[in-house]
């Protein structure tokens, strides 16, 4: 019995956009299915680990395409994890992702207007894999059977709104996904998907770090339908030999990999669609032996400032992938970091929990935030371009640190930057601010707001300028928290204390300038506003303005007060 069910209306828009859309460079669809069934491979072995009952046989993973000229298709299968019927509705029929609400409206702005590179863009953020097969294909079917249960799914759409889904009693365990290929295509010889040279040079381009063999078109099983034959009669293209080289990047001498295959990497991990930003590799050696390859990404991740934010590095034990997002190798303020970390001295069946607690994961977390925090310092310097992409993208998140991370605040401090009274477009760094800060002045003064505009416009800051103080312009709701905590910057001797220009008795006038005569005003005023203010004083800070509020210092700044309520405190 088929029953047809409708997408989720935000999975139904992505596609309409992916079918419709400009993306250049098709290939990639290809890319994503791999990707997908890598994944899979990855997952039913971690399973069968995890789980001695689950009596499938594991020892021969592997990803097979099948090319047929004839009903020009392109089939992808892989004897993976598979899927349930619930999971093939919640997983491919909804995008349950964070942010993808505000990113879709977005995406349709850029339509809108007719950027086609905005739309591009917006697209990659989502890294809508499995989707991608409909810009290339105007029907899709997908068989699968999640290891170790009974009934297998069928599943089919055409990408227009309803997909029909039905059981299969027989169907093997793992995925089968047959791409109907568009009519449009197949004159096009770069692009014919059913043409094995095609497919051949697609996975050499994108897929060839895969680590589980990618057979195309394999002799053994079915027979190999569309499989042009050569003079000689032989199906040139059949082959049970895998075409991808199955090499670990990370394993792999620095000089012999190229730009490109990091980047394909980090796409495979990521699930991004652009390009990494920065890439580090680093290893460890003697007791605890591993191997890291880490990346900064080009954009935030649209999940980046919800709540369920996926966090973490893939964690692979001597080559084998033992699971996803290891949250005990990164703080949650570096969530944006992606990569591999391969460790060699770690049970392959070893638990999150357990991770939590494990010395040598420790030892390779400190290791790693060192390492980031180092890169993203050296970056302002080689390449300021890279890093203002990266300070506009991260930047929030990465300031998280100075609230949770008390090891090494001051060398976040110095990989941070700042907006600062010195200059309106550029921002500052703390070691620059420090090295202008004029004889006399000793602490670092800083404002805290909603946005420039309103901090710049700030009373406070009048007696400031007039007396050639730089102030620092704080306007992330982070900001509040961090300057409250951290103290100062720098350290022993020349550690410069924080101070607001809104908080407390800020006294920037020598006793003799302060004029006199006033107090009995003053405790009129603080009887008459007594609900209101604690206190009214005479202050040195204004030139122009003839009152500014102020807080009391170590009370709780007003935008704190804010986020606090925001987020239900
Ligand atoms: P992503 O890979 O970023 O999660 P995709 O659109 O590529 O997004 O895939 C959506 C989900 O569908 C995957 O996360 C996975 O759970 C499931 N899926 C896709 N392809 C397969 C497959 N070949 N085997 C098992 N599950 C799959
Ligand atoms: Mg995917």
């Amino acid at each position: 019995m088929s029953e047809t069910i409708e997408f989720q209306a935000e999975a139904r828009q992505l596609l309409q956009l992916m079918i419709h859309s400009i993306y250049s460079d098709k290939d990639v669809f290809l890319r994503e299915l791999i990707s997908n069934a890598s994944d899979a491979l990855d997952k039913l072995r971690m399973e069968s680990y995890r789980d001695k009952d689950l009596g499938v046989d594991v020892s021969d993973l592997h990803v097979e395409l099948r090319t047929d000229a004839e009903n020009r298709t392109l089939t992808i299968t892989d004897n993976g994890i598979g899927m349930s019927r619930d999971d093939v509705v919640s997983l491919i029929g909804t995008i349950a992702k964070s942010g993808t609400a505000e990113t879709l409206s977005k995406l349709r702005e850029a339509q809108a207007s007719g950027s086609e590179e905005a739309t591009a863009e917006l697209i990659g953020q989502f890294g809508i894999g499995f989707y991608s097969s409909f810009m290339v294909a105007d029907r899709v079917e997908m068989t699968t059977r999640r290891a170790g249960t009974d009934g297998g799914v069928h599943w089919e759409s055409a990408g227009e709104g309803t997909y029909e889904i039905s059981e299969v009693p027989d169907a093997p365990q793992g995925t089968s996904i047959t791409v109907h290929l568009k009519a449009e295509d197949a004159e096009d010889n770069l692009h014919d998907y059913a043409d094995p040279s095609v497919v051949r040079r697609i996975v050499k381009r994108y897929s060839d770090f895969i680590t589980w063999p990618i057979l195309l078109n394999p002799t053994g099983g079915t027979t190999v339908e569309g499989a042009e034959a050569d003079e000689d009669g032989e199906a040139p293209e059949a082959g049970d030999e895998p075409i991808n080289s199955r090499k670990a990047l990370w394993a792999r001498p620095r000089s012999e990999v190229s730009d490109e295959e990091y980047a394909e990497f980090y796409r495979h991990v990521s699930h991004d669609w652009q390009e990494p930003l920065e890439t580090m590799r680093f290893t460890g050696e003697g007791t605890f032996e591993y191997q890291a390859l880490l990346f900064l990404p080009s954009h935030a991740p649209m999940d980046l400032y919800y709540r369920d934010a996926k966090r973490g590095v893939q964690l692979y034990v001597k080559r084998v992938f033992v699971m996803e997002d290891c949250e005990a190798l990164v703080p949650e303020y570096l969530r944006f970091v992606k990569g591999v970390v391969d460790a060699q001295d770690l049970s392959l069946n070893v638990s999150r929990e357990i991770l939590q607690q494990d010395r040598q994961i420790q030892l390779i977390r400190k290791r790693l935030v060192k390492r980031v925090l180092q890169t993203i310092t050296a970056m302002r310097g080689e390449n300021p371009e890279k890093y203002d992409t990266f300070w506009t993208e991260c930047g929030r998140a990465f300031k998280e640190g100075l609230l949770s991370d008390q090891d090494n605040t001051q060398a976040i401090l110095e990989a941070s930057s700042f907006a600062s009274t010195h200059d309106p477009e550029k921002l500052t760094t703390l070691a620059d601010y420090v090295a202008r800060m004029p004889e006399g002045q000793e602490s670092i003064y800083y404002v805290t707001g909603d946005s420039r505009a309103s901090v710049e416009n700030s009373p406070h800051i009048e007696a400031f300028r007039a007396k050639g103080y730089e102030v620092l312009l704080l306007t992330d709701q982070v900001d509040d928290v961090w300057v409250g905590m951290v103290g100062s910057y720098g350290s022993g001797e020349d550690a410069k204390s924080f101070a607001s220009i809104a908080q407390g008795d800020v006294d920037l006038a020598d006793d003799a300038e302060k004029p006199e005569g006033f107090d009995d005003l003053l405790s009129w005023m603080t009887t008459e506003l007594a609900d209101d203010v604690s206190e009214v004083r005479l202050s040195t800070r204004l030139t122009t303005s003839p009152a500014c509020l102020v807080g009391e210092v170590g009370a709780i700044p007003p935008q704190l007060e804010q986020m606090m309520r925001s987020m239900g405190q």
